[in-house]
C-alpha cells in the first residue's frame, strides 16, 4: 500500500463559533480486507456496526455528556459486537486463550469529577480473562485513584478491583466466537474440524458476577473482512466542555504469545489524550481570542495495527508532539507518524480529532473500519483505503 494519503483522511470541523462542537471518531479495526474479497452484506454489516457504535457515543455527547462516556459508550457497543477484535469476538493466543487490553485517556480531569488530579490523566488494563466490557473496567479504574493509583494494571488483580467497583465479570467461554477459533487453529496449521469448544475454566478468585454464556448462533452468519486477523476498535471524542477522551479496546494479534502486551495498554503507543496550552505571540493570541479560540490545544488518538511498531516508535504520543513542537497540524502529524511507521513494516492506522473538532483518519493498509458523526447526528462510516465516509 503506498504511502499516500486514503480518502477523508482529514476533516476539517467546519463548525461556525456559535455552535455546539463536538465530535465523535470509532475505528474497529485495520488490516488486510480487500473490496473484491468481500460481499455487500458483509460490508453493510460492518458499517451497520459502526453506526450502532457513533450513535451511541453520540446520544452521550448530544446530552451535554463527558467525552469519556460517550468513548466508552462506542467502544462498548464495539466490545459487544462478534465482527470485531474486542469483548465478545476476540482473537486467541497461541495456547487458544482470550487476553484483553483496554486503556482510557482524557486531555482534561472530566467536568463531572473535578477533584481528580490532572496528572492521573488516564488508566489501562491488559491480561484481561473475565471482564465482560474491558472498557467499563479501565472506566471505573481510572475513576478510583484511592484504589487503582497506578496507570496500568494487569489480570486477576485489575479484575478484582473492577469486580469491586461493580464492573459486570463472565466465563471466559462468553468471549469465545466460532470464526475466530476456525482463525486460530488455521493460523496453527492445525485441523479446524471438528470445532470442539474449549470452555475454559472457571476461575472464582475474582469474587465475580458470572453470567451466561453468550448464545453461539448468530456468530455462524458472519465472516470476518480482512485476511490477516488483526483489530482493536477505538473511539476518541470531544465534548462540549473541551474535554478529548480516547478509549481503546482489544483481543491483540491472532496467535500473540501468552502474556505478550501490545500497544493498546501502553499509554502513548496505541493511545494519547493531552492538551497544551498554544504557544503563540502577543498578535495571534489576541486573534485567537477574538474568534473565540481556546488559549489550550488539544489531541486524541487511538491507534489500530502491528501494535509491536507502534510502542517501538511511541506512535501516539509522538502525534502530539509533532503538533505541540513543530507546529504540525493534526492532519500532518497523523500523517507522519503512520508514514514512518509504514517505512518500518508496521501497519496500521489511527484515529484522531483535536480540541478545535478537526478528525483525522489516516491509514497505510488496505481498509480501516471506521466513522464519525457531528451535531447534525448523521453517522458517516467507510472501510477501504480510497473510500469516502458516506452515510450507510
Ligand atoms: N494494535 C493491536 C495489537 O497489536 C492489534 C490491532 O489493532 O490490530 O495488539
Amino acid at each position: 500500500m503506498p504511502a499516500s494519503k486514503n480518502a477523508n483522511s482529514t476533516l476539517k470541523s467546519g463548525k461556525k463559533s456559535a455552535e455546539p462542537n463536538y465530535v465523535l471518531v470509532i475505528h474497529g479495526g485495520a488490516g488486510t480486507m480487500i473490496r473484491e474479497g468481500s460481499t455487500p452484506e458483509q460490508r453493510a454489516a460492518y458499517r451497520a456496526a459502526l453506526s450502532r457504535a457513533l450513535k451511541a457515543g453520540y446520544e452521550v455527547l448530544k446530552s451535554g455528556g463527558e467525552a469519556m462516556d460517550a468513548a466508552v459508550e462506542a467502544v462498548s457497543v464495539m466490545e459487544d459486537c462478534p465482527l470485531f477484535n474486542s469483548g465478545h469476538g476476540a482473537v486467541f493466543n497461541v495456547a487458544g486463550k482470550i487476553e484483553l487490553e483496554t486503556s482510557l485517556m482524557v486531555s482534561k480531569p472530566p467536568a463531572s469529577h473535578p477533584a481528580m488530579p490532572s496528572s492521573r490523566r488516564g488508566s489501562s488494563v491488559t491480561l484481561i480473562t473475565h471482564t465482560r466490557n474491558p472498557s467499563h473496567l479501565a472506566r471505573a479504574l481510572y475513576l478510583a485513584p484511592q484504589l487503582a493509583p497506578h496507570p496500568m494494571l494487569s489480570g486477576a488483580a485489575a479484575e478484582a478491583t473492577g469486580a469491586s467497583l461493580g464492573v459486570l465479570q463472565v466465563d471466559p467461554s462468553y468471549f469465545w466466537t466460532e470464526a475466530r477459533w476456525r482463525e486460530h487453529r488455521r493460523g496453527l496449521g492445525l485441523p479446524e474440524d471438528p470445532v470442539e469448544y474449549p470452555r475454559p475454566e472457571i476461575s472464582d478468585d475474582t469474587n465475580s458476577e458470572t453470567t451466561e454464556v453468550a448464545s453461539l448462533s448468530d456468530d455462524k452468519t458472519w465472516e470476518p473482512l480482512d485476511l490477516m486477523p488483526t483489530g482493536t476498535v477505538g473511539a476518541v471524542a470531544l465534548d462540549i466542555r473541551g474535554c478529548i477522551a480516547a478509549v481503546t479496546s482489544t483481543g491483540g494479534r491472532t496467535n500473540k504469545l501468552v502474556g505478550r502486551v501490545g500497544d493498546t495498554p501502553v499509554m502513548g503507543c496505541g493511545f494519547w489524550a493531552e492538551e497544551w496550552e498554544r504557544d503563540s505571540g502577543f498578535v495571534k493570541r489576541t486573534w485567537d481570542r477574538l474568534r473565540g479560540k481556546s488559549k489550550y490545544e488539544g489531541v486524541g488518538v487511538s491507534g489500530t495495527g502491528d501494535g509491536d511498531y507502534y510502542i517501538r516508535r511511541a506512535a501516539a504520543s509522538n502525534i502530539a508532539r509533532r503538533m505541540q513542537y513543530l507546529g504540525e497540524s493534526l492532519n500532518e502529524a497523523t500523517q507522519n507518524v503512520i508514514d514512518d511507521l509504514f517505512k518500518e513494516g508496521g501497519m496500521g492506522g489511527v484515529i484522531a480529532l483535536d480540541r478545535d473538532g478537526n478528525v483525522a483518519l489516516p491509514l497505510n493498509c488496505s481498509g480501516m473500519y471506521r466513522g464519525v458523526i457531528r451535531p447534525d447526528g448523521v453517522p458517516l462510516t467507510a472501510i477501504f483505503f480510497d473510500e469516502q465516509l458516506s452515510e450507510l
